[in-house]
């Protein structure tokens, strides 16, 4: 008991002892005295609870005696040093369980010889402080900072990994990182959810693995169980492995987990599979931990999925790819089956016109000038066809270099100019100056000017105008094919860009066009960089829009 403050202290040795008495009886830390053969001679309540008898019962037992037998091997030689040698063991830490209960519990202990006047051996002091608290807390820390430290690794690892196995190896080997775990594996559900597949299998011996590679749903397991209710489950001692699993705790005994986690994996509710963790060491799972497992499983699901997803894409595109390749394989082929009796039939019907085969008449060589209008058609919807659909599956190759705007506009206007004269109509070129130089393909960028001029002329009025305007700005050259022909609706103006469309046929005189022109040329367009545009009122005129990438200084050289 602590005597009260203003009640003096004297030195007499009754007053010591009773001093001596109050100081061990409320020392927050354990202290003992045991003589030369380790029996306790003297020890003090927080030691006493610790051993766990009172004072009374334990005083003159041996230290051998009090300590809990696990412990009994750390301590001895410590204690037994100090009583033969006489030095002074400080900072001596060890770890353990106390009689009856089960949580690992740490010490760190100063054991020394107590002389008596500096000279004769009384005995060994010892004084032990539970640190249990602090330890825990710094390995907490430490597995907070561990699990942090490995969620971004994984997350990292996620970003990149696109297939299933990537994603299951990525969140086995920083999942089982972040929880200190020995081995790991993720389970998943077959298709038909009938089998369970593990995958990605790490720190299990190969023989195992393989044994357990696929089997059923229904097999007692903690995997099949989580995969199968979508509960987690934690097995935390060889004790609880035998009480929920009988059949398989002493092949788990034997592959070296003690205990396991195991999380459930689910996409939308519903359970996939599982990720499992093991342990070679029985431990319990803090609540922390347990959360932790759970968000890596959803962490996991999630990328279990996007991979699914992104798999299911490949294959769809790649079937697509395979379609595609065998459309355009039957379009090359079929084109060039139909172009050689199609040209046939173009020269013997010139044959016939030029009256080898005897004299024509007005009314059969307007027939043939018929024949031949067809012919022509036909060969140029296929040719159109073709190109179309090599532009689709990138069959097309881009020769692209620098081109001076100037020069192809020169030949443009040659190509079409007979058009422009027969239909009456002004034709002028705005700000075309030598110095605007793209970045294209000659040829493609010859087509597209001729297909967007001879539409100009089809769609505008005998009489009209027609001009191209060049503007070049730092990165792009803009040429606008301008016409004041009959306009182009609102709603139409996306339109006439897709395949086979036509504003009016009724328009298109027979055998005009295909409806191919524009969707060809926009696609060459982006396929040199650009784009191609519409601006149009009805009844006033259009605008087409083509813009590519302008050549730098450096490459018009060649020019
Ligand atoms: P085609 O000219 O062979 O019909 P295009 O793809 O070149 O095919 O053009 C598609 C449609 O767009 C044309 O049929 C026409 O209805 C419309 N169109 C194209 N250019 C113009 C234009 N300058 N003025 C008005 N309509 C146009």
């Amino acid at each position: 008991m602590i005597r009260s403050p203003d009640k003096s202290i004297t030195a007499s040795d009754e007053d010591s002892l009773v001093l001596l008495e109050a100081l061990l009886a409320s020392a927050p830390v354990g202290i003992a005295f045991l003589d030369g053969n380790l029996c306790v001679v003297r020890i003090n309540e927080a030691l006493a609870r610790t051993v766990g008898c009172t004072v009374e019962e334990c005083t003159g037992k041996s230290a051998r005696e009090l300590s809990p037998p696990a412990l009994w091997p750390m301590i001895e030689p410590a204690l037994r040093r100090v009583a033969e040698r006489g030095e002074a063991i400080h900072d001596y830490e060890f770890s353990g369980r106390q009689v009856g209960r089960d949580d690992l519990r740490h010490w760190i202990a100063s054991v020394f010889p107590v002389r008596a006047r500096g000279e004769r051996l009384y005995g060994v002091g010892a004084v032990v402080r539970d640190v249990t608290g602090r330890v825990r807390g710094a390995e907490r820390e430490r597995a907070q900072a561990r699990r942090r430290e490995q969620s971004y690794a994984l997350a990292d690892a996620l970003v990149g990994a696109v297939t299933t196995r990537e994603v299951i190896a990525a969140v086995v080997e920083h999942g089982a990182a972040a929880m200190h775990a020995d081995g790991g594996v993720v389970a998943l559900k077959s298709p038909d959810g009938q089998s369970l597949e593990l995958l990605g299998t790490h720190g299990m011996p190969s023989d195992v693995a393989a044994e357990w590679k696929r089997y059923a749903i229904g097999a007692p397991t903690p995997l099949s169980y989580v995969a199968r209710t979508g509960e987690p489950l934690f097995l935390e001692s060889a004790g609880q492995w035998h009480a929920h699993f009988p059949a398989l705790a002493r092949l788990a005994g034997d592959v070296g987990h003690s205990a396991n986690a195991v999380v459930p994996l689910a996409i939308g509710g519903q359970p996939i599979g599982a990720l499992g963790l093991a342990f070679e060491r029985e431990r319990h799972f803090s609540d922390d931990e347990r959360a932790f497992a759970l968000i890596l499983a959803r962490q996991c699901s999630l990328a279990l999925e996007r991979a699914r997803l992104l798999e299911a894409e490949r294959t769809a595109r790649s079937e697509a790819d395979v379609a595609n390749e065998v459309k355009t394989q039957f379009l090359a082929t079929m084109s060039h089956e139909l172009r050689t009796p199609l040209n046939a039939i173009g020269g013997y019907a010139e044959l016939l016109e030029m009256g080898i085969h005897g004299p024509v008449t007005d009314a059969q060589r307007d027939v043939l000038a018929r024949i031949q209008r067809s012919q022509h058609h036909l060969l140029s919807l296929i040719n159109n066809v073709l190109n179309l659909v090599k532009l689709d599956t990138h069959h097309v190759r881009f020769d692209i270099e620098p081109v001076s705007i100037q020069t192809v506009l020169e030949f443009v206007s040659e190509t079409t100019g007979p058009l422009l004269h027969v239909k009456r109509m002004r034709f002028e070129t705005r700000g075309c100056t030598p110095d605007l130089v793209v970045h294209a393909d000659v040829e493609k960028l010859r087509q597209i000017l001729i297909n967007l001029l001879s539409n100009a002329i089809k769609f505008t009025e005998e009489g009209g105008a027609i001009a191209i305007e060049c503007q070049g700005n730092a990165h792009e050259v803009l040429l606008r094919v301008e016409d004041t022909g009959i306009g182009i609706a609102a709603d139409q103006q996306d339109k006439i860009f897709e395949p086979f469309v036509q504003v009016d046929r009724r328009l298109n005189r027979p055998m005009e066009g295909t409806g191919l022109g524009l969707a060809i040329s926009r696609e060459l367009a982006r396929g040199m960089g650009g784009e191609l545009t519409v601006e149009s009122r009805p009844g006033l005129g259009s605008t087409f829009t083509l813009s590519l990438p302008r050549a730098v200084e450096s490459d018009t050289a060649a020019v």
